[in-house]
């Protein structure tokens, strides 16, 4: 079946599919090609390596902007712009998971597998159990 039997539509919505359904790893690596594609990591790799820790620097930095955006976004109730049919707030968490993601797969890290562990290690933290957090002194948020 060639390509031209699909509507563009129906070609995003297949490529949306698939991407949802990657695991974490995947999604790194899927995210940081995309980003690498159009040039992103560019002026890293021109660098030299000295420097390349001050870029790894700005980009988690970046990750803040995008969580703040997000704050904007629900302490106004805002809608996002470029994807106005979802709240503000969704799209700039998901910006900052894009960038994550784009980090984990440049750092070429198994971040799937440190989500995993460090949920199950929370688990398992006396400090995390509700008793302990209702207690004096006790985690509250
Ligand atoms: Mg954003």
């Amino acid at each position: 079946m060639e390509n031209d039997d699909y509507t563009p539509e129906q070609v995003q919505a297949m490529q949306q599919d698939m991407w949802a359904s990657m695991n974490v790893n995947e999604l790194a690596d899927l995210t940081h090609a995309l980003n690498r594609s159009v040039g992103w990591w560019n002026e890293y790799d021109e660098m030299p390596e000295k420097y390349r820790k001050h870029f790894i620097a700005g980009k988690l930095a970046l990750v803040h902007s995008e969580v703040s955006e997000g704050l904007e976004g629900f302490r106004k109730g805002l809608m996002d712009d470029h994807l106005p049919h979802r709240p503000m707030v969704e799209v700039e968490m998901a910006d900052a998971i894009i960038r994550i993601l784009d980090l984990a797969g440049a750092m070429d890290l198994d971040l799937g597998g440190a989500i995993a562990e460090k949920l199950y290690y929370n688990t398992q933290r006396p400090d995390h159990k509700l008793e302990n957090r209702e207690k004096d002194g006790g985690k509250s948020l």
